[in-house]
């Protein structure tokens, strides 16, 4: 049996196309090892979204040059395959195999020429109306399983790789996400979290026709699921009826993620993000008006070229009108082949890295003062884990906070079920309390 390793970067549709990578890998008789110097396919799965992200895996090819032909394969999958491509053979002669995450459908087939001992063999196509449809996906959560309904982008925001790394937007038939949904449900996973660049913005390709807010709407009617997330939503395509599906269904849970970038219109215009900050502040107020009380998490650029301090002050303005339960904080990191790269007025990294310190200061007291809120208040957790460390199971509330807590009175496993705490104490990063059930 031929060994392999794999190693993920960046986000979560990231983390679950390895999921389905190794699913692939396995049924064509590939078995996982959890080192590189173990395996003899190695694996890179990467993530290009900022310069950083990019430059860890050239680092971690790097370290492997001198296995050059003996006997290892390595490849590089995912946005740094598409947006480099056949360049990477240059820069990393031992690389077999550069393949973008729209090409993964053709795995198995390009899995063939390597072991016909081809060197060079690519997926490198952005033409494709498929999705990665894999029945094999191997989920490390037993829990909680990443569902993604809709891979690519089609907006082309000023500073982003995403929509030339991943392609177009193409959505999964709603037939089978309720599909895989059951198969889940069956599976013993009791938390779903739907995935896409920009999940709001599906639309079900087959006659039935379902918007997000309809599948959202069927999802929370899943009988054995007592947990619906969905990431990143788009606030252009963010519309009421999404707020009200998660009125009507207690399972759909109480948190969006609607990353705003910036506070001030003007950099939202450069950046090309199709909303004001006004038109960004109505659905907040339509969250804020919700039967139960939705979190909001965001992400924050800061620096994106031509930014002012009357920009940068808008948006520390924002932080505070909104008051939201997280960030992401950014720094603006120039991009290849993407409209902003060559924009003037670049920031420079010094201010950059002062900016994103002040939004990540004021963050910090915002959350802790919202957080102090919850002190005597009943959360009901999935309870993720126990923290030797600590002494404590950690658990997880419908509003993604994680709620720390201890349970005297039964050495019982506690992992994967709900139980209800108490809060008893707030930081600014997470609850503790103690279990009432
Ligand atoms: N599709 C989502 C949206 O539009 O809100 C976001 C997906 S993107 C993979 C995740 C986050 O990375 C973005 O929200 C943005 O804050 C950040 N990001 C993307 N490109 C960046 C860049 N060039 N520099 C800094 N941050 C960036
Ligand atoms: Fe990138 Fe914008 Fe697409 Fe989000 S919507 S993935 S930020 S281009």
């Amino acid at each position: 049996m031929k060994t392999f390793y794999i190693e993920t970067f960046g986000c979560q549709m990231n983390v679950h196309d390895s999921e389905k990578v190794i699913g692939t890998l396995v049924t064509q008789g590939y078995s996982q090892v959890d080192t590189p110097e173990q395996a003899e396919l190695v694996f890179y799965n990467t993530c290009s979204i900022r310069d950083k992200a990019e430059q860890k895996v050239f680092h971690r090819l790097q370290q492997f040059k001198k296995e050059h032909g003996k006997g290892k394969t390595f490849a590089v999958l995912g946005c740094v395959a598409q947006q480099e491509g056949e360049k990477i053979f240059e820069k990393a002669p031992h690389v077999s195999l550069v393949c973008g995450s729209a090409s993964y459908n053709q795995l198995p087939q390009m899995l063939v020429q390597l072991a016909a001992g081809n060197r060079r063999v690519t997926g490198l196509s952005l033409d494709t109306e498929d999705t990665f449809e894999t029945p094999f996906a191997r989920r490390d959560n037993p829990h909680r399983a990443y569902l993604t309904i809709i891979e690519g982008c089609d907006k082309s925001c000023a500073y982003c790789v995403v929509p030339f790394t991943r392609g177009p937007e193409r959505s999964r038939t709603s037939a089978s996400v309720m599909t895989e949904t059951r198969q889940l449900e069956d599976a013993g996973y009791t938390e779903i979290q739907l995935l896409g660049q920009n999940v709001n913005s599906y639309r079900d390709p087959s006659p039935a026709g379902w918007d997000f807010a309809a599948l959202l709407r069927n999802m929370g009617q899943a009988p054995g699921i007592r947990r619906v997330r969905f990431t990143t939503s788009h606030p252009r395509d963010f519309v009421k009826d999404i707020v009200d599906a998660i009125d009507e269904h207690p399972s759909l849970c109480n948190h969006v993620h609607l990353p705003v970038q910036s506070g001030s219109t003007r950099i939202l215009e450069a950046m090309q993000r199709m909303y004001t900050r006004d038109e960004y502040m109505r659905r907040i107020e339509w969250m804020r008006n919700a039967r139960r009380p939705i979190a909001i998490s965001t992400d924050i650029i800061v620096g994106f070229p031509g930014e002012t301090e009357a920009d940068f002050d808008a948006t520390l303005g924002l932080l505070d009108e909104v008051k939201f339960d997280s960030i992401f904080g950014f720094k603006y990191s120039r991009r290849p082949n993407t409209p902003a790269l060559n924009l003037e007025g670049q920031i420079p990294e010094e201010e950059k890295v002062r900016r994103l310190a002040i939004v990540q200061e004021k963050q910090r007291a915002i959350q802790l003062e919202r957080h102090v809120g919850y002190v005597g208040v009943v959360e009901e957790c999935l309870v993720e884990g126990f923290n030797q460390a600590t002494g404590q199971w950690i658990g997880r509330t419908s509003q993604n906070k994680t709620l720390n807590f201890l349970r005297t009175d039964s050495s019982e496993v506690l992992a994967g079920r709900y139980v209800n705490v108490r809060v008893t104490r707030a930081g600014p990063n997470s609850l503790a309390g103690e279990c009432v059930n």
